[in-house]
Parts: C-alpha cells; sequence; structure tokens
C-alpha cells in the first residue's frame, strides 16, 4: 500500500510526441515518394473513410463479375463492400498518419543504460506487388538516451506501418526511423523475418524460405553491439 501511494505521489514525467504530424512534415507537401516514404498521392486524405468503402465496393464487385462469379449469391453477395470495409478500416488503416499510435515517453530514471529487446512481435502485413500477405516477427531492439517508451508502443509501432501495402525493406526502414524519432535516439535495431504469400502460394510456391530484412542504427552498426542484438533474438529459436 505504502509503494502504491509513493507512486502515484511521485508521477513519471511524461513527454507526448506527436508523430503524425512529424512524419506528414518529412514527407513534404507533395508528398513525394522516397524509398523509405510510401508513395502516396496528394489528394489521398481529401475523402472520408466512408466515402473510400462506397467508391472500393462497386470496383471490387466488377473484379468478381468479370471473373465470372455470380454476384447475386448469397455467399458472395456481402463481399465487396465487407473487402472494401476491410481495406480502409483494417488491413490500410496505417496509410493515413491520423491513425498513428500515440507515443508516449518517460524519463529514464532508473539509468538503465544497456540495450532493450522486444522479440517475436507478430505482424501481418500485405505485399504491395501482389496485394497478399506477407507476415512474421519483428524483433525490435534500443539503447536508450536518456528517454524510455512503453512496450506495447514497439508492438503498436510496427503495426501501425504493418497496416499498409508493403514491401518488407520499407516496412523494417520504416519502424526503425521512426523509433529513432521518438526516442530521440540513433541507437535502434529492426529485423524482421517473414513468409509471403506471393512467394509461398503462388509463382515459385516456395513455401519453406523465409526473408529477412535490418536495420541498425547507431551503435548498432558495431560490430559488438549488433551481435549481442543478434545473440539475444537468436531467431532459430
Ligand atoms: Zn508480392
Amino acid at each position: 500500500m505504502k509503494q502504491k501511494e509513493t507512486l502515484s505521489t511521485t508521477p513519471l514525467k511524461e513527454e507526448h510526441i506527436d508523430l503524425s504530424n512529424l512524419l506528414l512534415e518529412e514527407m513534404g507537401d507533395e508528398h513525394k515518394a522516397s524509398s523509405v516514404e510510401t508513395p502516396m498521392r496528394a489528394d489521398a486524405f481529401d475523402i472520408s473513410d466512408e466515402e473510400k468503402i462506397a467508391a472500393i465496393a462497386p470496383h471490387f464487385k466488377a473484379i468478381m463479375e468479370i471473373l465470372g462469379m455470380d454476384i447475386r449469391d448469397d455467399s458472395l453477395r456481402g463481399t465487396p463492400l465487407r473487402v472494401a470495409k476491410m481495406y480502409v478500416k483494417e488491413l490500410f488503416q496505417g496509410l493515413n498518419p491520423a491513425n498513428m499510435p500515440s507515443m508516449t515517453l518517460f524519463e529514464n530514471k532508473f539509468q538503465y543504460n544497456e540495450m532493450l529487446v522486444e522479440k517475436n512481435i507478430n505482424f501481418y502485413t500485405n505485399c504491395e506487388h501482389h496485394f497478399v500477405p506477407f507476415f512474421g516477427k519483428a524483433h525490435v531492439a534500443y539503447i536508450s538516451s536518456g528517454k524510455v517508451i512503453g512496450l506495447s508502443k514497439l508492438n503498436r509501432l510496427v503495426e501501425y506501418f504493418s497496416k499498409r501495402p508493403q514491401v518488407q525493406e520499407r516496412l523494417t526502414m520504416q519502424v526503425g526511423k521512426a523509433l529513432q524519432t521518438v526516442l530521440q535516439t540513433q541507437d535502434v535495431a529492426i529485423m524482421m523475418d517473414a513468409k509471403h504469400l506471393c512467394v509461398s502460394s503462388r509463382g515459385v510456391k516456395d513455401d519453406s524460405s523465409n526473408t529477412i530484412t535490418t536495420y541498425f542504427g547507431g551503435k548498432f552498426q558495431e560490430e559488438k553491439t549488433k551481435n549481442e542484438f543478434l545473440k539475444y533474438i537468436d531467431i532459430n529459436d
């Protein structure tokens, strides 16, 4: 009980970072495409989510009909609207910077200056070349520069950037750069290990291969720190 009182009378100093504005600014007024930024149209958010859903549904219906499916069937009738909602509200909601999770930083009161590793963060995303899923584990690490972040925020950041049509290289870099911005440190490492359905369920139909991408910033570019991170995540586990 006493401990609780102590905690409540000395609240942790919080600092809110509005990353959505920050990333939008980085994107520039023209939302110009680059290797790191998701290529976006300048008018990407001129219409509402509801308007997008209403506009996508008839297009998906047309695709089904062109494929020869009878959309009047009970089982198919609701599919176009269901897919449109799923695209806008779930699978691709991370295209909109307004959906960026809020990031709360705390002072590193414990003076924990070692590496923090959050491993085996599940992620599901979709390949922007085929619009089929790729999914796997993300391993995220940083060394505090004086600020720390709630652990669940690391999961949320991975999830946010996953909810876009993606390529794994860009996804890895977007998570890494966002984390560097939030934590105000270069010392960030990301590894993503994924299976791509566009490789396993079609094309070469290789279901045993994984794709690994990495992002090493600051101290993680040094061999010793990088190896420590790789040892902790030991992806053969
Ligand atoms: Zn693909």
